[in-house]
């Protein structure tokens, strides 16, 4: 709706011009009478949905052919444990990088699968936090995987550098950062990523996955959780999410035509630098995590005086601009500003922060 931005952290805002296109098509897609959502995940049409929309993500992240894409279940935590029984092989460990909450419930859910190492790299000063940059991390040369999150959703930390690995398989949880600036994919084993912030609605999970990682899942891993058994059968397995499949291909086109995941960084960098600029110049709300490590994607910040926090959400409302609460791990305010949020929201979120700032300070 125009005129209302809506700041969640996920399910998040979807681009206008998606939202317009699915609901043009919702009832009539080319034609076919039906909607996506009605359509055999084996049909023609569908299939050539699906596979377009692969093309689109491998051209977006110039993804070798000697990876995977998978189109999955399950979310980010469903990849928590995919991820262990399909790449922590027997009498191996894996080391497990933690920079905030998501990376410790990964480490937390891995545990129950194997032998995992946490190196924990977070360090709270006394009015900043920040973590141990990637050239510091002590890795074990002989561990299956490194598993890290680039991005921390919850505490807004972005980590930009990768580890040095001798040889081993960088695994990253992209759940909130994937699309949002360019990457080498080819310096990853596993990538994967719940789509609901930067790719659709939830219910998909996007694993991109280095084929020599394929074919060696624990016994008794579920069947929909197999890696290979997916890659065999183009992720139809078992029946796709196919319509969030569908919106991630309208989001896959969308980014393609304004210009790649090049230009989505250009304008990323643009959004996150006007609302930190502004909350570092206010005096009257601080973010706490240090420059350099601050996440493009999760803004993360608080009010100097706590008491006005109801109000400020209030009216924050009353202008259009929804879901600000911060997580209720800790508190404040939090402005996710994905690849779908306009410029034209942070500019309306930093005049309102500016106006509540101005009528109420003391
Ligand atoms: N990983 C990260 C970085 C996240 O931000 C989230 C959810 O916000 C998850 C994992 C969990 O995703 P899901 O709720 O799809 O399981």
């Amino acid at each position: 709706m125009s005129g209302i931005f809506n700041f969640c952290a996920g399910p998040a805002m979807l681009p206008a011009e998606v939202m317009t296109k699915a609901q043009q098509e919702f009832i009539n897609w080319q034609d076919t009478g039906c909607s996506v959502m009605e359509l055999s995940h084996r049909s023609k049409e569908f299939v050539a949905l699906a596979s377009q929309a692969e093309a689109d993500l491998r051209h977006l992240l110039n993804i070798p052919e000697n990876y995977k894409v998978l189109f999955c279940h399950g979310g980010g935590r469903g990849q928590f444990s995919a991820v262990p029984l399909n790449l922590l092989k027997p009498r191996q460990s894996a080391d497990y990088i933690v920079s905030g909450s998501w990376s410790k419930a990964a480490a937390k859910e891995a545990a129950q699968y194997g032998e995992i190492n946490i190196l924990d790299i977070t360090r709270e000063g006394e009015n900043n936090k920040s973590v141990l940059p990637p050239q510091e991390w002590t890795l074990n040369k002989y561990a299956a995987y490194i598993h890290y999150c680039p991005n921390e959703t919850v505490d807004g930390i972005e980590i930009f550098d990768l580890p040095k690995s001798h040889g081993v398989p960088i695994v990253a949880d992209m759940s909130s950062t994937i699309l949002s600036h360019e990457i080498d994919v080819t310096r990853y084993g596993l990538i994967y990523a719940g789509a609901q912030k930067n790719i659709g609605p939830s219910g998909l999970t996007l694993v991109i996955v280095r084929e020599d990682l394929l074919g060696h899942a624990a016994k008794g891993t579920p069947a929909i959780m197999n890696y290979q058994l997916l890659a065999e059968n183009g992720s139809m397995y078992n029946t796709p999410p196919t319509y969030a499949w569908y919106l991630a291909g309208l989001v896959f086109q969308w980014l393609r035509e304004l210009g790649g995941v090049a230009e989505i960084a250009r304008r990323n960098q643009e959004k996150a630098q006007l609302l930190y600029q502004y909350i570092d110049n206010s005096g009257f709300y601080y973010n706490n995590v240090v420059t350099g490590q601050r996440s493009l994607m999760n803004v993360p910040f608080w009010l100097t005086d706590e008491s006005l926090n109801a109000l400020f959400l209030t009216e924050a409302e009353k202008h259009g601009l929804l879901a600000l609460k911060g997580h209720r791990m800790v508190g404040g305010m939090r402005a996710s500003i994905y690849n779908a949020m306009p410029l034209a929201g942070v500019k309306a979120l930093v005049a309102f922060m500016d106006k509540f700032a101005s009528e109420h300070s003391k």
